[in-house]
């Protein structure tokens, strides 16, 4: 998948702007606060009808202006797309792809999709499991429709849950509908669990290759899933998944009442990133840190191009500083196949591009080098 072009009209620091790009690899330089965040930001709006940055669509409509405009001209299962994006002021949002007007994710998401890094994805490896489900959880949505409607059915039983586990002091009477909800978070959490395992096991693979490739064969990345402790085998039977997690519930039944915390289930999974046999999150250096994140998210890419045949395409946000030289050589040049885009705001890093187009952004105004 390409994206050949982008128009913005109004959006963001960006009057009318309109890009050619590359089929490989685009670098966008400038200064700090000149729209390069910005330009990425529309691809990411394009590619899912909203920002990853903002909840609130009118931040992004240029100030003192009405409304905004996008349109990508999009290469993908081998046919030509043009998807557009219009928002305005007290107004409905509008999308379309080839003119036909689509629901914002899905319809967008069908012709085109991203992968973005940026520095907070450092998260990934230095904070708690949350960022690391989040991730592994919106990877998988986008890929198995299965997967997506198990996670929202999970969430909803898990939140009625801890709001019965809050309750039931006043109202010893809703203990007895416990048994119900856990059964049923037993059964969806199974499937969770059964194609979390896979997901990780394929991005265990991807990402080493990645991280050895990019640090140049000197460190060894591993990742391991961790789940409910009672699960022996998350590659084992469902059935079986089912009966294990409900004995970790059973275990935590006086837990649970006592703390009002829903304490059992695979909601609290993480995995788990070594580096040479040591945890990331407690010895990786910056570097380090930056070339794992980096890793993980290269090999969400790869796992997508396995699934779908199709390679999504690479946003990589202000990740050349505090990678040294040989790093930032594999970023630029050996990433492989699919289109990448990458900001920097030294162009003097860019001398070992060997392929690709070079923009300078200066003040929302793009232009080719
Ligand atoms: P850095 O190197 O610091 O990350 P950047 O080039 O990525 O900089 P952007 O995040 O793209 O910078 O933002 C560029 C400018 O866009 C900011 O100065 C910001 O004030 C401006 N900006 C953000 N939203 C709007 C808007 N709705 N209308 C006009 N300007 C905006
Ligand atoms: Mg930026």
């Amino acid at each position: 998948m390409r994206l050949d072009q982008i128009t913005l009209e109004n959006f963001r620091n960006y009057a009318a702007q309109q890009v050619t790009f590359h089929p490989t690899c685009n670098v966008i330089c400038g200064e700090n606060a000149q729209g390069k965040t910005n330009l990425l930001e529309a691809m990411v709006c394009l590619s899912t009808g909203k920002s990853h940055r903002t909840r609130a669509d009118r931040e992004l409509i240029r100030f003192d202006q009405e409304g905004l405009r996008l349109e990508a001209a999009i290469h993908s299962r081998n046919r030509d797309f043009v998807s557009h994006i219009d928002i305005g002021f007290g107004k409905k949002k509008k999308i379309t792809v080839n003119q036909v007007p689509v629901k914002a994710a899905s319809g967008l998401s069908s012709v085109l999709n991203t992968v973005f890094f940026c520095p907070e994805d450092l998260q990934l490896i230095k904070e708690g499991a949350a960022a690391r489900r989040r991730f592994i959880d919106s990877s998988l949505c986008q890929l198995r429709p299965r997967y997506a409607a198990a996670l929202s059915e999970y969430q909803r039983l898990h939140e009625h849950k801890t709001r019965i586990l809050r309750d039931c002091a006043d109202r010893p009477d809703l203990i007895a509908t416990l048994p119900d909800f856990n059964l049923r978070m037993a059964e969806t959490g199974a499937v969770l669990i059964h194609y979390r395992a896979r997901f990780v096991k394929m991005l265990s693979i991807f990402a080493a290759a990645a991280h050895s490739e990019c640090s140049g064969g000197r460190e060894q990345l591993a990742i391991q899933y961790k789940t409910v402790k009672t699960v022996i085998d998350p590659f084992g039977d469902q059935k079986l998944l089912v009966i294990q997690l409900l004995e970790h519930q059973r275990e935590h039944h006086y837990a649970e009442v006592s703390s009002r915390q829903c304490l059992s289930g695979p909601h609290k999974d993480d995995i788990e990133v070594l580096l040479d046999g040591l945890s990331a999150r407690s010895y990786a250096s910056q570097g380090q840190t930056r070339t794992a994140a980096l890793a993980l998210k290269l090999a969400a890419r790869e796992i997508h191009r396995e699934i779908t045949g199709e390679y999504p395409i690479l946003l990589l946000d202000d990740v050349l500083s505090e990678l040294d030289t040989r790093r930032q050589e594999y970023v630029l040049n050996r990433i492989g196949s699919g289109q990448v885009f990458i900001t920097c705001c030294e162009e003097d890093r860019l001398h070992s591009l060997l392929k690709g187009n070079v923009y300078r952004v200066k003040n929302g105004i793009v232009t080719q080098q």
